[in-house]
């Protein structure tokens, strides 16, 4: 017995589809798609009046399992992740321990096979303990299941090992994920520097600590033709960088969260430290930039960068907080509120910085794409439908985020993960 999808109307990356299409899901892909398909003996969901795309994917969350699972665990990450749409998460390695041999590995991929909501695939440390000192082994790596390598939480700041990473990567294939930020350079600032930054007596982070290793990035990857994807760009200079080394033909791809094109650092004023995360939130200007990036295909995919802490931790004055907010469940709301309800993207546009890019950017060949024989990761929204956020709409075992009482448009109506409902919608 199957899932039959009836009166589809699917949206992928490059149109909405004008006629209704019935979906059938067996075996965990998609077994047939046609006009009109016997009801037989499937369950049936009844798609009339919503949108059928590609199960959306996330190639930048932190799930905190193992080491700190009083803030997020690989299960109640998963629920956040199918409540927000999302069918494919990818892991970010600065667990304790780090995330940086094949046992940790492993632990994730069965971890997220266990829970079975969607599919969880761990990215493992660039560096051993992630500290900037010595590669992973990367064949190791890559015989564990991973298919990318990050030392997400900071950037790999010598310069010889980056060189070295990206040419060692390019022979085992695996895609290299960069956090631009140089420490030295930061310097303890704790949000961007600026005039609210002076206004309040806070520490700034300066542009210049995201877009020097941006820049040396993208030499590096010209110099060696290798591959690099950077991660969460905060800032108008990155997407400068990154359309002209696109231009060029360099190999770099990149990502932006939903709070960097919705929120400037005036938020820190009000929301306190659930607007401290790393890139801060910056200008009017930057945000404007990075809407015209997505636009124009310099920035490729949107990312969460969902980053779980709890209240004690946030709690803590704004220069001892950590970084990061909870992202899953208003990824998909603020998208459809702040650049497709306004015309920045289409809604095609959306699938293809949601789903099919980032499928594409990580070598998922089976996802990000509505087709027969390809993975049966389903996401069914109703792209119309306003809401406002609420605490009872989080999943995640964290609360921290400044999106509380946000007006948000689009709803995830139904999530289906490999043929089967993960999450339905209540309202
Ligand atoms: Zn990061």
């Amino acid at each position: 017995m199957g899932l039959l999808i009836k009166n589809a109307i699917i949206v992928d990356k490059d149109k909405i589809h004008i006629k209704e299409q019935d979906i059938l899901l067996e075996n965990g892909i998609i077994s047939k798609i046609a006009p009109s398909l016997d009801k037989g003996s499937h369950e049936v969901v009844d798609a009339k009046g919503k949108k059928v795309l590609p199960g959306l994917i996330d190639i930048h969350v932190h799930f905190r399992q193992p080491g700190r699972e009083d803030k997020e665990t690989i299960e109640t990450g998963s629920r956040a992740a199918v409540r927000g749409g999302f069918t494919t998460v990818m892991c970010m390695p600065n667990t304790t321990p780090v995330t940086d041999n094949a046992q940790i590995v492993s632990f994730i991929i069965n971890e997220g096979k266990r829970v079975g909501l969607c599919n969880v695939i761990p990215i493992g440390a660039i560096t051993r303990g992630q500290k900037d000192g010595e590669l992973v082994d990367m064949y190791e790596m890559k015989e564990a299941g991973c298919i990318a390598l990050s030392d997400d939480g900071k950037s790999v700041v010598n310069s010889r090992l980056m060189y070295l990473a990206m040419q060692y990567s390019k022979m085992v294939d695996l895609l290299l994920i960069e956090h631009c930020q140089d420490p030295l350079l930061t310097s303890g600032g704790v949000m961007n520097e600026g005039f609210v930054s002076t206004e309040l007596g806070l520490k700034g982070d300066p542009g210049v600590a995201e877009t020097a290793i941006v820049a040396r990035d993208i030499e590096i990857a010209k110099y060696l033709d290798g591959r690099v994807h950077l991660c969460h760009m905060s800032l108008k200079r990155c997407v400068e960088l990154i359309r002209v080394a696109k231009s060029q033909g360099i190999k770099v791809t990149a990502e932006v969260c939903p709070h960097h094109f919705t929120l400037t650092d005036e938020a820190v004023r009000e929301f306190d430290t659930a607007a401290k995360m790393n890139p801060p939130l910056r200008s009017q200007e930057d945000i404007d930039a990075i809407k015209e990036g997505l636009k124009d295909g310099t920035i490729d995919c949107i990312v969460t960068d969902h980053a779980p802490h709890t209240v004690e931790d946030k709690e803590a004055g704004f220069d001892q907080a950590p970084f990061g907010i909870i992202g899953l469940e208003t990824s998909l709301g603020l998208t459809i509120a702040e650049l497709v309800a306004p015309g920045v993207l289409t809604l095609p546009q959306m699938v293809d910085k949601m789903s099919s890019a980032p499928a594409r950017i990580v070598g998922l060949k089976n996802k990000g794409e509505i087709k027969e024989g390809k993975d049966a990761d389903i996401t069914i929204i109703d792209p119309d439908k306003e809401w406002t956020f609420t605490k009872e709409d989080i999943a995640s075992k964290s609360k921290n985020t400044p999106f509380i009482g946000r007006k948000l448009k689009g709803t995830v109506e139904y999530t289906i993960f490999g043929g089967k409902i993960v999450y339905q919608s209540a309202k």
